[in-house]
């Protein structure tokens, strides 16, 4: 997708903070953190949001949940707790039309993504 601001992340013709890659999925901090730790963790192929996601390419969200679980053990969150996320269209307060999890927490949340 060309003008992806997440594909082009993937890319690396925007710069981001990776915290985790591998050929499938990449973690990146979010610019934008609403708490201490806040990570986007897209998909490496474009979907726009959970409505793009089918029986051919759904072990992709199992995926992006393992990575979810390793970073948030990583980040010393695990224990105390956390919020994944995932925004879908304009209600849901969707702004980035490829798939992400927000990865949030490190204090006790009262936001959402
Ligand atoms: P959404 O509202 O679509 O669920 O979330 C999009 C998220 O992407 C927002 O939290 C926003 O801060 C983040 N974001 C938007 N553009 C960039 C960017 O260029 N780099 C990074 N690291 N995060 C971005
Ligand atoms: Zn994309």
């Amino acid at each position: 997708m060309q003008d992806c601001i997440f594909c082009k992340i993937i890319k690396k013709e925007i710069p981001s903070q990776v915290v985790y890659e591998d050929e499938l999925v990449m973690a990146f901090k979010d610019i934008n953190p609403l708490a201490p730790v806040h990570v986007l963790i897209i998909p490496k192929e474009h979907l726009a949001n959970v409505l793009d996601i089918n029986e051919e390419n759904a072990d992709i969200v199992g995926h992006m949940y393992l990575v979810a679980n390793k970073l948030a053990r990583e980040a010393g969150i695990s224990e105390k707790g956390f919020r994944i996320v995932t925004n879908c269209n304009e209600e849901g307060g969707q702004v980035v039309y490829h798939l992400h999890f927000h990865l949030i927490g490190g204090e006790k949340l009262k936001c959402f993504a």
